[in-house]
């Protein structure tokens, strides 16, 4: 069930029934490094079931990506050291001070604090959450870490960005390889989901900064640099067409003026986003 890139990385593909990301382990001579720790214990015991099926190292240190439930509610299940943003950790926290029974997650949905889809994702996956305890990261840092795991390594980063503040990705110079973790989805939390075209186009920025061949992102398969760098490039290109134009109208007009048809379902979609991102930016 885990497939392998080059000699030391193993990953298991997302599961959008209940929103389960792409989960990796790094696999070093000396430790074993995972990438985000599933969005459930059982999540998280899967992939260390699994794990055993391709290696006799153990997990013994996780890297969080950003503090979103589906990547920080299985840490409970792993006896590691876990290892996150300061951001990350503080967002935890205050995880913590949640109570997560139905009635609870509902008012939060209700006072806009979480959303609809979580809310729905998070009850399938954990129908009782009787013993769901949220763990807060041991190591935290503020721009980078990096960890030596025996003849393997990893570049943990923030880059922050719309998705959340405290996004993370986690490089491997020696596979080439990126976990991008969500850094390139829009907002969820702001009532639309939006795009902030300056926020994106840091993120964009670095991500292709690094000297790799492989990318992962957390909602999505394992993608090339060539099939990676080919979708920045269309966000780039849609964010530049949403800059000036707040109308859904002008920005349709300005698509056909440039890309010589109309978009396609993603691109509308993508539009749109940027779209709240400048209506948001007006109300501000
Ligand atoms: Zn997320």
């Amino acid at each position: 069930m885990l497939k392998p890139i080059g000699k030391h990385i193993y990953y298991l593909d997302h599961q959008p029934d209940t929103d389960r990301p792409l989960l990796a382990a790094v696999v070093g001579e000396k430790h074993c490094l995972m990438i985000d720790s599933g969005n459930s214990p059982a999540h998280a015991e899967l992939f260390q079931v699994e794990l055993q099926n391709v290696t006799e190292k153990k997990i013994d240190i996780v890297a969080l990506t950003h503090w979103h439930w589906d990547h920080t509610f299985g840490l409970q299940a792993i006896d590691a050291v876990s290892v996150a943003h300061d951001l990350t950790k503080a967002r935890l926290k205050e995880y913590q001070s949640f109570a997560w029974d139905n009635e609870a997650l509902d008012q939060r949905v209700r006072d806009g604090i979480e959303i609809e889809f979580c809310q729905e994702m998070i009850k399938k996956e954990l129908p009782d959450r009787s013993n769901l305890h949220i763990q807060t990261p041991v190591i935290t840092f503020d721009k980078s870490l990096e960890v030596d795991l025996g003849g393997i390594s990893c570049r943990i980063e923030h880059i922050g960005g719309d998705h959340a503040e405290d996004s993370s990705v986690i490089y491997i110079p020696e596979e080439k390889m990126v976990f991008l973790g969500d850094c390139l989805s829009p907002d969820f939390y702001s009532g639309s989901w939006s795009y902030d075209s300056s926020k994106l186009e840091k993120v964009i920025e670095q991500v292709r900064s690094y000297n790799a061949n492989w990318y992962a992102t957390s909602h999505d398969h394992v993608e090339t640099k060539a099939e990676l760098f080919k979708y920045l490039d269309q966000l780039q290109q849609l964010s530049k067409i949403a800059e000036d134009y707040l109308s859904e109208q002008e920005m349709l007009t300005k698509f056909k003026e440039e890309v010589h048809r109309s978009p396609n379902e993603e691109e509308k979609e993508l539009l749109d986003y940027f779209l709240q991102g400048n209506r948001k930016k007006e109300k501000q």
